[in-house]
């Protein structure tokens, strides 16, 4: 458009990363396209989206980094978390397994990325509450004792996916600032 309003004064690269299934690329088409789809295949091709927000009167593009079916352990190559400035943890609550593995993607995480990365919990797929296997307080003193941010989100019923994003974008914003 014109105006001069498409400049881009940052640019922050956000990686998703947790156990395969746990809903990472609905999270990502949601907060990019404001789309849901309950049969989603394994992620392929795409690297990465954006989507530009305004934050304290400045235009930031979120470029957010959706792993290509490599959640294998140790298979997310170390370009994917190079010059991430955030990060999405996620888990389902639905699938203990899936918090179990935190730990291991955290340690991944820290091995590789900025010392300052922004790192948010995500615990997924709230709108399934009749099967939850992860209570909010284990999520909550877990993220508590590794200094990260915390939230349960739903993909499906658009639950928290902006306020997951803006927080930890906003973080960014305020290091950097
Ligand atoms: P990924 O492998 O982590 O990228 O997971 P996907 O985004 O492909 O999601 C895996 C499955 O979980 C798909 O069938 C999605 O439709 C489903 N899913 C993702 N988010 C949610 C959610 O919030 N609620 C429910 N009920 N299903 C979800
Ligand atoms: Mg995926």
């Amino acid at each position: 458009g014109g105006g001069g309003s498409d400049k881009i004064d940052y640019v922050f690269k956000v990686v998703l990363i947790g156990d395969s299934a746990v809903g990472k690329s609905q999270i990502l088409a949601r907060f990019a396209r404001d789309e849901f789809s309950l049969d989603s295949k394994a992620t392929i091709g795409v690297e990465f989206q954006t989507r530009t927000l305004v934050i304290q009167h400045k235009s930031v593009k979120a470029q957010i980094w959706d792993t290509a079916g490599q959640e294998r352990y140790r298979a997310v190559t170390s370009a994917y978390y190079r010059g991430a400035v955030g990060a999405l943890l996620v888990y389902d609550v639905t699938k203990r397994q899936s918090f179990d593995h935190i730990p291991r993607w955290l340690e991944e995480l820290r091995s590789h990325a900025d010392r300052n990365i922004v790192i948010m919990l995500v615990g997924n797929k709230t709108d399934l509450e009749d099967q939850r296997a992860v209570t909010m307080e284990d999520a909550r003193e877990f993220a508590q004792k590794e200094n990260l941010f915390f939230l349960e989100t739903s993909a499906l019923e658009a639950t928290n996916v902006e306020n997951a994003f803006q927080t930890v974008l906003t973080e960014i914003f305020n290091i950097v600032n």
